[in-house]
C-alpha cells in the first residue's frame, strides 16, 4: 500500500481525535502524498475532485488543518496572504526562494544560515523551536 506510514500517522491521530474515518479525508489526504508540490487549498481541491468530484473546498480545508496539527504537512503563509501546503513528515528541513513573478517555489538549505539562526536566538536566550524562512526575488528563468 502506498503511503502506509503517512495513513497510519493520520488515522491514529483522526482516532484520538474522536473523529469518524472518513473516504473524503483519505482521498485529499492520498492526493496530497502524491504530489510533491506547495500547493494551495485550492490547487489540491481540483486534483481531489477529478477522483472524488463530492468532495468540498470545505472539507479540504478541515484536512489540511488536520494534516498541519500530526505534522504530515506543513504550512507557508505568504505575504500575500495565500497558504500554501507542502509535506512535512520524512522531508528533511529546507527553506524556500520564491519567485514573485512566476510563482515558483525553490527548496534551498545552507547550514550556515541555520547555524546563524540557531546563534540570533541564543543571544536573545531564546529556544528555538522552528523556523520558516521565505526569499522572494525573481527566478533564474523570469530574469532572463
Ligand atoms: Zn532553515
Ligand atoms: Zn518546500
Amino acid at each position: 500500500m502506498a503511503f502506509e506510514e503517512e495513513q497510519k500517522i493520520f488515522d491514529s491521530f483522526v482516532r484520538d481525535k474522536g473523529l469518524k474515518h472518513s473516504g473524503q479525508r483519505k482521498d485529499i489526504l492520498l492526493t496530497f502524498l502524491k504530489t510533491e508540490k506547495h500547493l494551495t487549498a485550492d490547487e489540491l481541491h481540483a486534483l481531489v475532485k477529478k477522483k472524488n468530484p463530492a468532495v468540498g473546498i470545505a472539507t479540504v480545508y478541515r484536512t489540511l488543518r488536520l494534516l498541519c496539527e500530526c505534522r504530515l504537512s506543513s504550512e507557508l503563509r505568504l505575504g500575500n496572504g495565500a497558504v500554501r501546503y507542502e509535506h512535512f513528515y520524512g522531508h528533511e528541513h529546507h527553506d524556500h526562494l520564491i519567485c514573485v513573478k512566476c510563482g515558483n517555489f525553490i527548496e534551498v538549505m545552507d547550514p550556515e544560515i541555520e547555524k546563524l539562526q540557531e546563534r540570533l536566538a541564543k543571544k536573545e536566550d531564546f529556544r528555538l523551536q522552528g523556523h520558516k524562512l521565505l526569499m522572494y526575488g525573481v527566478c533564474r528563468k523570469c530574469k532572463q
